[in-house]
């Protein structure tokens, strides 16, 4: 069989544990046979992060910018037990957080779904996306233990040494304060990346934030975002059928779980860390959970949602036998290499990450599927199946789909 050409290349971007054994059987049955697959290959690995000095995280981000698909395998962030696991040098950065300021993205992530793992909320039909603001706020706070009475206020001085002033509280005794900060630029980078995200993906737009309380700090988000539509999208959304939507999270929350899906939900980075992680969970769980992050000049970088599942690795070390889920590393995989041939207009590729995504769901519909799933479906006996078994069941309907 003539394998199907490439013209681009792809930055492949491999991992750690589990997720780098996956990586490299989904490569070995389920793409090499079928694709002349042509990568730039950069070896996340944490012991090749050590080795250089993390230069590989940056050098992979900078391949991502130039060539404009990557598709990523989980990395370990280290803490202070991986330093001692793998004798670090230092604590290095989380490779998502690098590559994530490298491209000023907004993270995407969206559930797979398939018959027989039934979301728990019972009226979603179709996938919620969530678009998650990747910048500042909690996550660059500056924080205070307040010791005792005293005044804390928030300070801003200009060029000239013009300050303005805000008085935070006047303390009668000890206490705690917190400084938070966004930028106009991220904030617009947010909007845009979610507008197009909507575009690309033909679903609408809800915006949440708390600007009733928020009056200025969120506030300045709803502005963005409507002055950004207005200016940039109105118009595409509405030839699209599309519409862009803003309210209240506490209103937006209710009408999600009301709601038959089919939407982007865009978050501002705290709300979109831990709304992520009840969405993925309430679509029944978190190894069939995609994530693609993308930049406002159209980059896109495709993962997993899922860690490197240590516990199975050291099972998978001891020579035990483990039944991992493939699904969203797989799907990392079909979505760059439809976008790859989407950039490039290569129909044939489009056609295969296709195929790919049909014959992996396939094989889940027929009842066959990873331990995960098997605990949670809803499809009678289903047969479970090892991490490599899984893969070359899909691997077989594949080449069926292929060969018909
Ligand atoms: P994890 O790897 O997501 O795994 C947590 C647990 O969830 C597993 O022990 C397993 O449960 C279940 N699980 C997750 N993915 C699964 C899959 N594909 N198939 C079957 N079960 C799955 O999270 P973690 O153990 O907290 O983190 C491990 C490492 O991953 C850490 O070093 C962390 O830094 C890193 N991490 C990386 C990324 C990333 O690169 N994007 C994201 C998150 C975490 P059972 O053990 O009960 O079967
Ligand atoms: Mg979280």
């Amino acid at each position: 069989m003539e394998r199907i050409a490439m013209t681009t290349p792809l930055v492949e971007m491999d991992g750690d544990e589990m997720t780098r054994i996956i990586w490299q059987m989904i490569k070995d049955e389920l793409l090499l046979p079928f694709v002349d697959l042509k990568t730039e290959y950069f070896d996340l690995g944490l012991r090749n992060r050590e080795e250089t000095h993390d230069q590989v995280t940056h050098d992979s981000a900078e391949a991502t910018r130039r060539l404009g698909v990557a598709v990523k395998c989980a990395t370990i962030t280290p803490n202070a037990a991986r330093v001692e696991e793998y004798g670090l040098s230092q604590m290095w950065k989380s490779p998502n957080g690098t590559i994530r300021a490298a491209l000023d993205g907004t993270v995407f992530r969206a559930p797979i779904m398939v018959r027989g793992i039934e979301p728990y909320v019972r009226t979603w039909k179709r996938p919620i996306t969530l678009a998650r603001h990747a910048y500042g706020d909690v996550y660059r706070n500056v924080e205070l233990r307040v010791p005792g009475p005293g005044k804390v206020e928030l300070v801003h001085t200009d060029a000239d040494g013009t300050e303005t002033r805000a008085l935070v509280h006047e303390f009668a005794g000890p206490g705690i304060a917190q400084g938070i900060h966004n930028l106009d630029a991220s904030i617009t980078s947010f909007a845009r990346a979610s507008f197009n995200y909507a575009l690309d993906t033909h679903q609408d737009v809800w915006f949440s934030s708390k600007d009733t309380i928020s009056k200025t700090y969120d506030h300045r988000f709803k502005d963005i975002f409507q002055e950004v539509f207005e200016a940039e999208y109105a118009e595409r959304f509405e030839k699209a059928g599309l519409t862009y939507f803003y309210t209240l999270i506490d209103d937006a929350v209710a009408r999600v779980i009301r709601s038959d899906g089919g939407f982007i939900w865009a978050c501002k980075n705290y709300d979109g860390d831990v709304m992520s992680d009840m969405v993925s969970t309430a679509f029944g769980s978190l190894a069939m959970m995609t994530s693609v992050l993308v930049s406002p000049d159209g980059v896109f970088e495709y993962e997993a949602a899922h860690g490197t599942v240590q516990r199975h690795y050291y099972r998978h070390l001891a020579g035990e036998p483990t039944s991992t889920n493939s699904v969203a590393t797989i799907f990392a995989w079909s979505g760059a290499l439809r976008k790859r041939g989407e950039m490039d207009g290569l129909d044939e590729l489009v056609a295969f990450a296709d195929a790919l995504e049909a014959a992996t769901i396939e094989t889940i519909e027929a009842g066959e599927m990873t331990g995960d799933l098997a605990a949670i479906t809803t499809i009678e006996n289903p047969c479970k199946l090892g991490t490599l078994e899984f893969i070359q069941a899909v691997a077989g309907r594949l080449r069926a789909r292929i060969e018909a």
